[in-house]
This record gives structure tokens, C-alpha cells and sequence, in this order.
């Protein structure tokens, strides 16, 4: 059984992962930026709440050091994550609307977020006799899917939100290359209904959290550098 830290898993796809890996019998910790709400999730689902805030280095540092103090870390999911180019009626802005100060919250959260945790917790990973990342990716972050499928799920408007994806894929096939110890990979969990799209989303939690779960537990001989969905491998 692994040691797993989800962050942002106060709620939606991330909630929904901890909780299954919960009954999976994981020891899980509930990384929230929010203390009482993370506190709820975790005692909702039998786990554990850990305050972490990605854009905080104390914050972070907190984290690494009360989950060190509690025995170590398998597995990190990196999911938090923001969709800030979005208007006050919950459509999302187009490229003529982006701004700079758009992309670079939406790239502090999803991007420098996802750096600092990963840092942080390599020591501990690198203890772990079988560790796990998974970045929660997008579809949105395919560059080939964008620009040769065609596929009508991906007319969406907005810029900073995939091309902060298609950064955190970047991350995953370089770390995935420095660390080959640990197994790092991308997930896309598909349009799903939570509070980071109005619960426009066509799937559930349930859906989503799947290749989640399943890539969280993929152990020493997983994959690693890949990008996944439920469905298998898919196009950088
Ligand atoms: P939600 O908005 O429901 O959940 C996002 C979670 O991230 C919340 O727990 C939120 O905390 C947390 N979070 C945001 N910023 C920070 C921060 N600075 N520090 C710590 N936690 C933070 O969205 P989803 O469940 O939909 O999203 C989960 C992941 O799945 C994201 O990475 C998203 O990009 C990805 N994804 C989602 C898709 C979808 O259709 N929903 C599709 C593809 C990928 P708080 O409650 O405090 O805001």
C-alpha cells in the first residue's frame, strides 16, 4: 500500500480520486489550500488533510515536512489546478481577450505550482521504494490533437488554460527523463463537470478520476514520460 498526496482534493476530480484510493487502502492525504475544507474532505473519505497552497513556499514546505514526520511519500498527484481566463458570466475568454495577468495566474498556479510541489517532495519520493507523479494534464494540452484532429471537443477559446497544460506535458517528459526512478506522467481526465467549467463538463467525477486512480498505482514497472487517458497513450 502507497502513501498518496492529491493536491487540491478538497473537491472535484481530485476529491473523487482521493477518495477511491482511499478505499483502495492508501494512506491519502487531502492537500487543501483552505484548512476547514480540506479538513472535511479528508474526514468525509477516511484520509488525511494536509493545508497546501501550490503557490505558497511555506505553505509547501509545511506540507513536506508534517508528511515526512508521518512516515514518507509514494505517490504525488499533482492536481491542483485554476482556469482564470473566464468571464464574470462563466463563459471563457477568447485569445483577444487574454491578458498577460490572465496567463500568468493561470501559469503560477498550474505551471509554477506544479514545479514547486514536485521539487519539494522529491526528497521523499526519492526514499520510496516504488514512487509516482501524475500530473493532471488536459486534452486541451495535445498540440497535435489541436492542430490535426480536429476534434470538435477541443474548440475551446480560451489560450492560457491549454497552453499552460501543454506545459505541465512539457514538464512531465523532462522530469520524466532526469528521474527515471520515478514513474511521472500525464493524465487527461476528460470534460467533466466541476466548479473549474460552470459543471459545463459532459462526464462525472466518477469518469474522471479514473486513469487518475489507475495511474497512481501503476508501481515500479508503470510507464513512465507518457500521457494518458482512460483510453490508452495519446498525442503529445
Ligand atoms: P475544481 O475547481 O473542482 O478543483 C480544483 C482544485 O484545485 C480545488 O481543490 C482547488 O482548491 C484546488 N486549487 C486551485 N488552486 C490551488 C492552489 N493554489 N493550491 C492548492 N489547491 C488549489 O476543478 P477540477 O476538479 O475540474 O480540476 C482538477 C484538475 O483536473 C485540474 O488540474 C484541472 O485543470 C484538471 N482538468 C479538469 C477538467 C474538467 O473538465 N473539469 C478536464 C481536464 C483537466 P479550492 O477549493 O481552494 O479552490
Amino acid at each position: 500500500m502507497s502513501r498518496i498526496l492529491v493536491t487540491g482534493a478538497n473537491k472535484g476530480i481530485g476529491f473523487e480520486a482521493a477518495r477511491r484510493l482511499v478505499a483502495a487502502g492508501h494512506t491519502v492525504y487531502v492537500g487543501s489550500r483552505d484548512v476547514e475544507r480540506g479538513r472535511r474532505a479528508a474526514e468525509e473519505i477516511g484520509a488525511v488533510a494536509v493545508q497546501l497552497d501550490i503557490t505558497d513556499d511555506g505553505s509547501v514546505n509545511a506540507a513536506v515536512a508534517a508528511i515526512e514526520a508521518d512516515g514518507g511519500l509514494d505517490v504525488l498527484v499533482n492536481n491542483a489546478g485554476i482556469q482564470a481566463e473566464m468571464a464574470a458570466d462563466g463563459t471563457v475568454l477568447g485569445a483577444a481577450e487574454l491578458t498577460a495577468e490572465m496567463m500568468r495566474e493561470t501559469f503560477e498556479t498550474n505551471v509554477f505550482g506544479t514545479v514547486r510541489v514536485l521539487h519539494a517532495f522529491l526528497p521523499l519520493l526519492e526514499k520510496s521504494a516504488a514512487p509516482v507523479v501524475v500530473n493532471v494534464s488536459s486534452g486541451l494540452a495535445s498540440l497535435r490533437r489541436i492542430t490535426t484532429e480536429g476534434d470538435t471537443a477541443y474548440q475551446y477559446p480560451g489560450v492560457a488554460y491549454p497552453a499552460s497544460k501543454t506545459a505541465v506535458n512539457a514538464l512531465t517528459i523532462q522530469y520524466a527523463k532526469a528521474f527515471p526512478g520515478i514513474r511521472i506522467n500525464s493524465v487527461e481526465p476528460g470534460y467533466t463537470s466541476t466548479d473549474l467549467n460552470n459543471n459545463l463538463g459532459h462526464q462525472t467525477v466518477q469518469e474522471a478520476a479514473e486513469i487518475i486512480v489507475r495511474m497512481a498505482q501503476i508501481g515500479v514497472d508503470g510507464p513512465t514520460g507518457g500521457y494518458f487517458d482512460i483510453n490508452g497513450e495519446l498525442p503529445w
